[in-house]
């Protein structure tokens, strides 16, 4: 039940798509020869993929990545060819039609994937583009080493299939010391070096495989993280723009004194004389109730705890400290952004900022700047 008017709401999410537009770019000087793609997944990490991904494509991104069969229909409808949509988990096997229709490029993880696709090439009467994944080590989806080897070696298993992209993952992308770093990228190296592969675009890196170094960048690369603003392994660094900005208006403000308590629980036991501020944000917007008597907000340049636990639709915060002309009912809270980075803000929800974006809910008004063509 997002608002459409973003000024009326009580609590606004701001994204920048023009930050987003501006860390695609910052990433492309990274790796000056490789195409960097987007991973739009899952809504666009939470952001809002219809939005995110036109701004994308019209600053020229070319290659989007999405996890389901529908998550590329819809993005299909924002994005015509020649933008060309990526489906990660395969080829669902009644989909296929809707798929080739929908002129999306499969990933193909299994051998089930391979004779869905294939049978509809045949239907089709034509060779339908898709990707193959080696699995060099996460040992999630994609073909093991040995077995990816073995389809290589004869080429009509892949009769019908004009393979577009050869793509691993990396499994501590994050973590540059990793052994397995490094160990994954000789093992995709090992396996794209198949002849049946010459001249197919190679793809290993997400955010944070973009950032290892260059020979981790190869063909395509697959960011998400780092275009929403947040960089892997040294975040707040200021290598990227902060996209994400989280407000919320004080509904109620309430004097309180020992021996009274805030909140469900009564977990936070008040010391001396406090101002209580109540916003109208909770666990059912997204913000997880691990933050509760641990995270903060920024009210002007004054950081103000959270006190007492998340509710569903409320929290409270201690703005004992704010000057009382930027504390009245209707003054806004930050809650995320301007000061208050997003990685902060997961770890005092004790998670990444993954799982925080993905789950920032439905319940905002949502707001869009920067997006001009
Ligand atoms: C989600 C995902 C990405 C993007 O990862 P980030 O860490 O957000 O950059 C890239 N590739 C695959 C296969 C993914 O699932």
């Amino acid at each position: 039940m997002a608002i459409s008017d973003p000024a009326g709401a009580a609590a606004r999410l701001t994204v920048d798509l023009g930050a987003i537009v501006e860390n695609w770019r910052r990433l492309g000087r990274l790796a000056p020869a490789t195409a960097i793609g987007a991973a739009v997944k899952a809504d666009a990490y939470g952001l809002g993929a219809a939005a995110v991904a036109p701004a994308l494509a019209r600053a020229g991104c070319r290659d989007f990545f999405v996890a389901h069969l529908e998550e590329g229909l819809v993005l299909r409808r924002l994005l015509p060819h020649p933008a060309r949509i990526f489906v990660l988990h395969g080829v669902p096997a009644m989909a296929a039609a809707v798929m080739r229709q929908a002129r999306l490029i499969p990933i193909l993880n299994t051998p089930a994937d391979i004779a869905h696709w294939q049978a509809e090439a045949r239907r089709a009467g034509t060779p339908l583009d898709a990707g193959l994944h080696v699995d060099t080590g996460i040992n999630r989806l994609g073909f093991p080493v040995a077995e990816f080897a073995a389809l290589l070696a004869e080429p009509a298993r892949l009769a019908g299939i004009a393979v577009r992209l050869a793509m691993s993952h990396l499994a501590c992308s994050d973590e540059p010391a990793h052994p397995l770093n490094h160990l994954q990228l000789e093992r995709f190296r090992g396996a794209a070096e198949h002849p049946a592969l010459a001249g197919v675009p190679r793809s290993l890196a997400n955010s944070g495989g973009l950032l290892l170094g260059p020979e981790f960048a190869f063909d395509v690369a697959r960011p998400g993280l780092a275009l929403y603003g947040v960089e892997p392994r040294a975040p707040g660094r200021g290598m990227l723009l902060p996209v994400l900005g989280l407000e919320a208006d004080i509904l109620q403000l309430r004097d309180v004194d020992a021996p009274d308590t805030v909140g469900y629980g009564a977990s936070h036991p008040v010391r001396g004389r406090r101002r209580v501020a109540t916003v109208a944000v909770g666990y059912a917007d997204g913000y997880m109730r691990a933050a509760g008597n641990c995270g903060a907000g920024l009210i002007g340049a004054t950081e103000v705890p959270i006190i007492g636990r998340i509710s569903m639709d409320l929290m409270t915060l201690d703005v004992t400290d704010v000057p009382i002309e930027q504390c009245r009912p209707g003054s806004a809270v930050t809650l995320i952004g301007n000061g208050l980075p997003l990685h902060r803000v997961a770890a005092a929800m004790d998670t990444i900022p993954y799982e925080v974006m993905t789950r920032l809910g439905s319940r905002f008004a949502r707001h869009y700047v920067g997006g001009e063509a």
